[in-house]
């Protein structure tokens, strides 16, 4: 045809042929060219063929690659890109064309950003320019929001300079990989590590990590800081008696309830325990700081139900300020440390300042722990003895009560309520708790020998004591060791220890029951009563509080509340004694409504061993 048309229009052409000469296909290329006579008509053409096999199969070669390679990088799962050398983007793949959620033609020939604008874009932009300045490689973590709104997409692109002939830069190749769930990942490790696993609050760690932040703003601002140290009153005496579970709960509840007194820019950290931290910024005057603790408290003091029980909780507080009591996290904690300590020497639910002279006291507390641990095997202690009589022959002693007393090497003779409470904390309860046992029940066998009617002498007993270690156990041994008949002790346990809801206090005080050790419920009506442990617990006796003697006469509701106190228990059959009994209208009250036995000053104030051994001995005489 291409001859046709040449020798028709003198115009020249080419065609390609192919055809097969024995060794296989081959391609020609072959050109017309027309041949004319001397008057300038055609009278013919001429053809000039060449074997061009070599360069269509170079040329086929070439597309079939460029093929395979544009079918990896659009079935790349890796996002692939490449931009000119002012960053407009020349090519990029599916999966980049999806991460970057755009239609192709608002991406090709664009630049990533308008000149003003931030963001993720921005650092690509910045980043593509330098790589094409400095003609070296960089990497780039490139954030953008996923698709849909969840979560984060993170890609680490590698950009790649790519040079012309003359090895100038003249594109960039970026070659991004989805790590998004390695640095979920990694965010979600580092996020445990600031993380308490109980109430989700920031941990210690973190505010180690965050609290300087806070300080140096508030000191380029010229602001105050408070770090407030909250430890939650009687918490151990909740979790010994609940459980841990309920001590759990209630620790998530304590965090709920403050996280939702708390502005948005203060911390609130559980340091460990029942202790919390919280760092307040911006604190103007004393009057915000206040209206911050006060908010703290009635937070915690709404009641709190617990395992069908209801609570009521508080918490002690202790302030530091930034700038004035420390400059940094730790000085200020140790001194919101000490005056916590203060507030708690105060009464429940209080707030303290740090004062420099607080600082002594954490001091002398600390003195005083380390003395006790060196009198816990009993060097130092010692057991004072309080009458306890029948109301009606007042002269008639029925027993005693055992009181500990703790010969301080320095500070002389201590009552009980200056350390049995750092004994708990610290554990060395236990041990002081057993020596206490031992001598008791020592005195018991001893004054008990050849009486005719038996002398009780009542024990307290913790609730620490109660329920960690092996009580029935340890009793059954000290009688043997004592030669300590059962009937001649009372154990005088507190609400607390029947708080725990499990079958532990029951065991317990089978034990005690097979043993024929006489059960006492101390300071009943006191603290979390609830009747409901009397009907459920074998318990023997109780002990009117001095609270409510000491009220007897004041009103005739007072009156009335000693009276059903008697009428319950002896609708229970259980044994009663009135304790803290100072006058005659006290006793005489007492034994009209049918109490038969009471203890206090009127009869004898606690007095040593020996001095009770001399009243014994009169007595009897008499
Ligand atoms: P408690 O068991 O209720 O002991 C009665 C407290 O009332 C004693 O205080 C006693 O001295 C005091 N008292 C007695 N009669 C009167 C009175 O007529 N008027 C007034 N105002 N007070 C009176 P004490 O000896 O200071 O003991 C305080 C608490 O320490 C005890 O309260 C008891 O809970 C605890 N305690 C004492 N000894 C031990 C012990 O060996 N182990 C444990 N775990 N706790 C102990
Ligand atoms: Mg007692
Ligand atoms: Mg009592």
């Amino acid at each position: 045809r291409q001859l046709q048309a040449t020798l028709a229009s003198g115009r020249g052409g080419r065609v390609e042929l192919q055809s097969d000469t024995g060794g296989g296909l081959r391609s020609f290329s072959v050109e017309f060219i027309a041949e004319c006579d001397e008057h300038g008509s055609i009278c013919g053409a001429l053809a000039i063929g060449r074997d061009v096999t070599q360069q269509v199969r170079g040329a086929h070669a070439l597309a079939e690659k460029e093929r395979e390679f544009r079918s990896l990088a659009e079935n790349a799962g890796d996002i692939i890109m490449r931009w000119d050398t002012e960053c407009r983007l020349l090519y990029v793949n599916p999966a980049g064309a999806g991460f970057l959620d755009k239609p192709l033609e608002q991406l090709i020939g664009r630049l990533p950003v308008d000149a003003s604008g931030g963001g993720p874009f921005r650092a690509m932009y910045e980043a593509v320019l330098r790589v094409v300045r400095d003609g070296r490689p960089a990497m780039l973590d490139l954030r953008l929001p996923a698709p849909g709104g969840a979560g984060t997409l993170v890609h680490q692109v590698r950009l790649v300079p790519e040079r012309d002939a003359a090895g100038r830069v003249c594109s960039v190749l970026g070659i991004g990989r989805d790590v998004s769930e390695k640095v979920a990942q990694l965010e979600l490790i580092e996020s445990l590590v600031r993380t308490d696993p109980l109430t989700r609050l920031a941990n210690r760690q973190a505010l180690h990590e965050r609290a300087p932040a806070l300080f140096a703003a508030a000191r380029r601002n010229g602001r105050q800081v408070a770090v407030m140290l909250l430890d939650l009153d009687q918490f151990k005496s909740i979790n010994d008696g609940l459980g841990h579970s309920a001590g759990d709960t209630l620790l998530c509840e304590t965090a709920r309830r403050l996280g939702a007194c708390l502005r948005g820019n203060d911390l609130l950290v559980r340091q460990g325990g029942d202790e919390f931290v919280v760092v307040a910024p911006d604190i103007g005057d004393a009057e915000v700081l206040g209206a911050i603790t006060d908010k703290l408290h009635r937070a915690l003091s709404a009641p709190l139900q617990l395992h069908g029980r209801e609570l009521h909780i508080s918490a002690s507080i202790g302030v530091a300020l930034f700038p004035a009591d420390g400059e940094g996290l730790e000085p200020l904690l140790a001194h919101a440390d000490s005056a916590m300590y203060h507030a708690k020497r105060g009464g429940r639910g209080r707030t303290e300042f740090f004062r420099r002279e607080l600082g002594d006291a954490v001091q002398r507390r600390l003195l005083l722990e380390a003395a006790l641990r060196e009198a816990s095997d009993g060097a130092g202690l010692e057991l004072h003895f309080q009458p306890q009589v029948c109301l009606q022959h007042q002269d008639r002693l029925v027993g005693a009560e055992a009181l500990l007393r703790w010969r301080h090497p320095s500070l002389g003779m201590l009552a009980p309520d200056a350390f049995i409470g750092l004994a708990e904390e610290s554990g060395m309860i236990v041990p002081i708790g057993r020596w206490v046992l031992h001598s008791a029940a020592r005195a018991a066998a001893r004054w008990n020998r050849g009486r005719c009617t038996p002398l009780r002498i009542a024990v307290n007993v913790s609730t620490r004591q109660f329920v960690q270690g092996d009580l029935g156990g340890e009793l059954r041994d000290i009688l043997a060791e004592t030669g300590c008949d059962p009937r001649w002790l009372s154990v005088e346990i507190t609400e607390s220890a029947l708080l725990e809801n499990s079958s532990r206090v029951q065991q317990v005080l089978d034990g005690m029951r097979a043993l024929g050790v006489h059960v006492a419920l101390d300071d009943f009506g006191t603290g979390y009563s609830a009747l409901h442990y009397l009907a459920r617990f074998p318990v023997d006796g109780l002990k009117i509080d001095k609270s409510f003697v000491q009220g007897i006469g004041r009103s005739e509701r007072e009156n009335e509340v000693v009276k059903a106190f008697i009428a319950m228990a002896s609708a229970l059959k259980m044994d009663l004694v009135a304790e803290g009994i100072e006058s005659a209208p006290q006793a005489a009250f007492l034994l009209a409504e049918g109490c038969l036995h009471g203890q206090g000053w009127r009869f004898g104030r606690p007095m040593p061993a020996d001095r009770f051994e001399q009243l014994l001995q009169a007595r009897a005489a008499a």
